[in-house]
């Protein structure tokens, strides 16, 4: 028998670009292990959706006015978004962390930020970690609304760090070899798919069951090494 829900089209927002999560390929088509793992499990699932790639703080938005049934953006499952929004089981762990350019020797620590401009991308959890130590270490915060704007900002000399997830600082730092880390990592929360709070409940279900399916089969850990390699 059809399912209540089974003629649905989801709307998925998601950032614009956040590799290896989300990103445009080549031939500009959204790829990356969010990407993947939405269009595993729809199918595992039985469920249509479209993806709109709003960038990270719109999507957000985007959700709390209910102009989206979920967002898949490696969203941090923190306590105060929880009062906003249903979290699925997390499905990758994170963590914030400082990146500098390749060429800067003079920022070793957070110490050396003092007078400093520190780039950050709004509604994020790097601009939290960033504004909690901002007043200890005396640098001024610099926001940008996507994550590529704010390595530009860092590249190009004009802000001295940026504060940004770590697998995704990682992934960037690997790639590009134009941004490097002196310090270690801080603890941060696990990603997760959000919907609305008390919302889109069967499709928090169907995440969740097709989630768990791809770990059993094998699935999950061959989406994470397609972009993370053997390490991941
Ligand atoms: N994980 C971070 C957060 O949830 C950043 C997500 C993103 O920029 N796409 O705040």
């Amino acid at each position: 028998a059809a399912e209540p829900n089974s003629g649905k089209t989801y709307v998925i927002g998601t950032d614009i670009t956040f590799a290896p999560f989300e990103f445009q390929d080549v031939n500009g088509k959204y790829v990356g292990i969010d990407m993947d793992l939405m269009d595993a499990i729809a199918k595992d699932q039985n469920f249509k959706y479209q993806i709109k790639p709003l960038g990270f703080n719109a999507a957000v938005q985007a959700l709390e006015s209910n102009q989206v049934d979920g967002v898949i953006a490696g969203m941090s499952i923190t306590d105060e978004r929880k009062h906003k929004f249903d979290f699925s089981e997390p499905y990758f762990e994170s963590g914030v962390v400082m990146a500098v350019g390749i060429k800067n020797d003079t920022v070793k620590s957070y110490d050396d930020l003092k007078g400093k401009k520190v780039a950050v991308k709004t509604g994020t959890e790097g601009y939290t970690f960033a504004q909690s130590i901002a007043p200890k270490y005396g640098f001024t915060i610099v926001p940008f609304d996507d994550s590529s704007q704010m390595y530009e900002d860092v590249k190009a000399g004009n802000s001295v760090a940026c504060f940004e997830d770590y697998p995704v600082l990682r992934y960037v730092a690997n790639q590009s070899k134009d941004l490097k880390f002196v310090t270690p990592k801080e603890a941060g929360a696990s990603y997760g798919f959000a919907v609305g709070k008390g919302k889109n409940k069967e499709l928090l279900e169907k995440f969740n069951t097709g989630l768990a399916n791809l770990k059993a089969s094998g699935e999950y850990d061959r989406i994470k090494e397609k972009y993370l390699g053997e390490a991941a």
